[in-house]
């Protein structure tokens, strides 16, 4: 089945660029292709016009620089975090606007730009390669040729291949949420709270584990979201977990679930190993690993890199190139030397923060806001180039408490095969 959007269909046997996928990878992706003429196809299980499941935040700044802001849904100047162990800990205020994308408006912005691009509904199974152009076999058994093959298929990539993780071993982010009333505002109204350390109401066994934190805010009409969050643990944390102290934490503040709407479970790897920069696949998204290893947000970091990798692929295509020539030329722009050396000490900083107590993880991240905004935001949103990054976390060392410190330098022992190759900016 073609679906043909915009009402176009092509009689193209081999195109310039499919795109394997429909989530926010796909889309972006496409959306930075369409506008220089090539021909686009996209093969997915469901319709592109198929909700999206998650909700994606994003710190506003980053879509005021693209021009986006008005693709937010929810927006908040009411930032804050809480870095202590007890209720009555003071928020660290960040002074910083953080949204909430309305998805349906950021899907459909996306789709409007598509022009003449084509669908067919299925999975990728297989591919195969000639000289000139690609050929992916659906479940179905359909053929779909193109010059450059594009896979979004998620952080469980159905084509791009990457080496079998073995040290450190992957990590995950889980997330267990609800959307819904309450007795009472489980956040101050109006109010985003980025990461709500506060333990008081958590056994000194429970203490002892894994620390989590609550994702909160306030999304108007009395309804809020909540959502006890593992940063970043291997083997992942499990739900019952997640849940049991959300639970804790919202009776020991006297707050009831009184209505729910929505129950988010969330579940990504925050360090899958690079993939092989050489294939002749192009992956993009969570299939090429573009988590920011340090948060797990990646929308954002997708919107400023597409348009780049998008040029690139176009005058590739436009000059000639032809095989694994575009993929690597793809891949290349995607992956630049600078951002592997980032990358490398994002990696270094996530195992190193995995190995934090729950005390020492505070200490750490009000250490880390208490930087110059510019620093931590750009820090966050991956925009310093490698030389300030690795300036910001000597600042940081230098403002931080001695049992932080132990902890980075116990980290330079154990993961210093991280910075190694920061320094050699290789995958
Ligand atoms: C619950 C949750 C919340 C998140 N919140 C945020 C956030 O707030 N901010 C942020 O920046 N990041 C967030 N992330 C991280 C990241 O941005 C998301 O995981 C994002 O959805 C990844 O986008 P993607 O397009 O690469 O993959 P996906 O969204 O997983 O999309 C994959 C697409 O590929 C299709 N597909 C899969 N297999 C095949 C196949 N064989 N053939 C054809 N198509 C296939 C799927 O149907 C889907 O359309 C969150 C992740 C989760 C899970």
């Amino acid at each position: 089945m073609t679906i043909g959007i915009n009402g176009w269909e092509t009689t193209k046997t081999v195109f310039d660029v499919l795109i394997i996928g429909a989530g926010p990878a796909a889309l972006i992706m496409a959306s930075a292709l369409a506008h220089h003429g090539l021909s686009l196809q996209g093969l997915a299980p469901k319709h592109p016009h198929t909700p999206w499941p998650n909700t994606y935040g994003v710190w506003c700044d980053e879509l005021e620089t693209l021009g986006l802001s008005d693709l937010l849904g929810h927006r908040w100047q009411n930032t804050v975090s809480y870095f202590g162990r007890e209720v009555a800990t003071e928020p660290t205020r960040h002074h910083r606007d953080y949204g909430l994308f309305d998805k349906d408006k950021l899907q459909q912005h996306l789709l409007d730009q598509l022009g003449a691009m084509t669908w067919q509904l299925g999975k990728a199974a297989a591919i195969t390669h000639t000289d000139n152009y690609s050929c992916v076999t659906t479940e179905s058994g359909d053929e779909l040729k193109a010059k450059l093959v594009i896979d979004t298929t998620g952080h469980q990539a159905a084509l791009v291949k990457r080496p079998m993780p073995k040290n450190p071993p992957v990590s995950y982010q889980v997330a267990y949420g609800i959307v819904g009333k309450f007795s009472k505002p489980p956040v101050a109204p109006g109010q985003f709270s980025l990461m709500d350390y506060r333990a008081g109401h958590l056994s000194a066994a429970e203490l002892a584990g894994p620390p989590t934190f609550l994702y909160a805010m306030d999304l108007g009409d009395d309804v809020f979201f909540v959502e006890e969050t593992s940063l970043a643990l291997a083997p992942a944390l499990a739900y019952d977990t997640l849940k049991d102290r959300l639970q804790k934490r919202l009776s020991a503040e006297g707050v009831e679930v009184s209505e729910i709407d929505h129950t988010e479970y969330c579940l990504f790897p925050m360090n899958l190993p690079l993939p092989d920069l050489n294939q002749r696949v192009l992956g993009f998204g969570g299939a090429a690993s573009m988590v920011h290893p340090a948060t797990g947000y990646m929308v954002g970091a997708m919107l400023r890199r597409a348009p780049t990798v998008g040029d690139a692929i176009a005058n590739a295509i436009a000059n000639g190139a032809e095989g694994s020539a575009i993929a690597n030329i793809g891949w290349h722009t995607l992956w630049t030397t600078e951002r592997l050396r980032k990358h490398h000490i994002y990696q270094f900083g996530l195992e190193t923060l995995m190995r934090f107590n729950h005390r020492e993880l505070c200490q750490f991240f009000d250490s880390f806001f208490k930087l110059p905004q510019a620093k931590w935001s750009g820090f966050l949103a991956d925009t310093l180039s490698p030389f300030e990054l690795v300036m910001a976390m000597v600042t940081m060392f230098g403002q931080t408490t001695n049992p932080v410190r132990g902890g980075l330098m116990g980290g330079v022992g154990t993961d210093g095969q991280l910075l190694l190759k920061s320094l050699i900016g290789t995958a």
